[in-house]
């Protein structure tokens, strides 16, 4: 089979624990699970669509935009990494409507174990796919509150204490170390508590969900697949983890390729 169109970042859902994959390539999605254990080819064909305006772009920004678009929109903006620093107040936002629609909402901090445990906010609490996207294999949501600013400064509290990042290449290798997320929730309440009393934070009782990924063999050493370097990629899909298909002959971060038109075979 053959399939040619631009890529997005994998769809990913949960089905009895197990984290379903499907790539989205032109106006088709392919179901990746499948796949795991067959010889695919990945080929770059040379064009990149920006995924906001439409407009081929050289190279690609914030993971799928032309330039302009990654100046423009407020979700290419800095404070979509660090939420603490939210400059709607100033009016500062690129969008304000936008900033309204998606910042002025409830937000969920959580811990997710990826390699060791850390710490990290999302809007959604009922979707598995933010944990699956970083390779989480488990999580538990530990506090809500109203706006993403009060997220990213509850975050940042909880720095001093926990990791706000994912160890990617422990991640993809499988190196986890595991623990009880409840009692590092209850310690690290506990320290935080002057925060979780000043941003009016409710603490979330919700018990450790786990995940488990399409893998049949884990790499040992890590080589990343890079379509600016080299427009064929070809080998046994080993495994999915992430954003990350894991073949025999390196991985291949499908976020980081977002918008590129690409050619599937399998
Ligand atoms: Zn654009």
């Amino acid at each position: 089979m053959q399939k040619t169109g631009g890529i997005q970042k994998m769809i990913t859902t949960i089905k009895g624990g197990n984290a379903i994959y499907q790539l989205p390539i032109g106006n088709e999605i392919v179901a990746m699970n499948e796949l795991v254990g067959q010889q695919i080819t990945l080929k770059f064909n040379g064009k990149i669509v920006c995924s906001n305006c439409g407009v081929v772009t050289r190279k690609s920004y914030s993971q799928g935009f032309c330039y302009l678009c990654c100046q423009d929109l407020a979700r290419c903006d800095l404070c979509i990494i660090k939420p603490e620093t939210c400059h709607h107040h100033f009016g500062t936002c690129r969008e304000p409507q936008w900033g309204l629609d998606n910042c002025f909402t409830p937000h969920i901090i959580y811990l997710a174990n990826s390699s060791d445990v850390k710490v990290g906010i999302t809007r959604k609490i009922n979707t598995p796919s933010r944990w699956i996207d970083q390779g989480a294999v488990s999580y538990l949501p530990i506090l809500k509150v109203d706006t993403r600013l009060k997220s990213g400064q509850i975050e940042m509290a909880l720095k001093d204490f926990v990791a706000d990042k994912t160890n990617w290449r422990k991640m993809l290798k499988n190196e986890i170390e595991y623990v009880d997320l409840i009692s590092v929730r209850d310690k690290l309440l506990l320290k935080i508590q002057a925060h979780i009393n000043k941003l009016n934070a409710i603490k979330l009782d919700n018990n450790v969900l786990t995940i488990r990924y399409p893998v049949i063999q884990y790499p040992y050493k890590i080589f990343s697949h890079n379509f600016d370097k080299n427009t064929n990629i070809t080998g046994i899909l080993q495994g999915i983890k992430g954003q990350y298909l894991l073949l025999d002959s390196g991985v291949f971060n499908v976020r980081k390729f977002s918008s590129y038109n690409i050619t599937l075979t399998y």
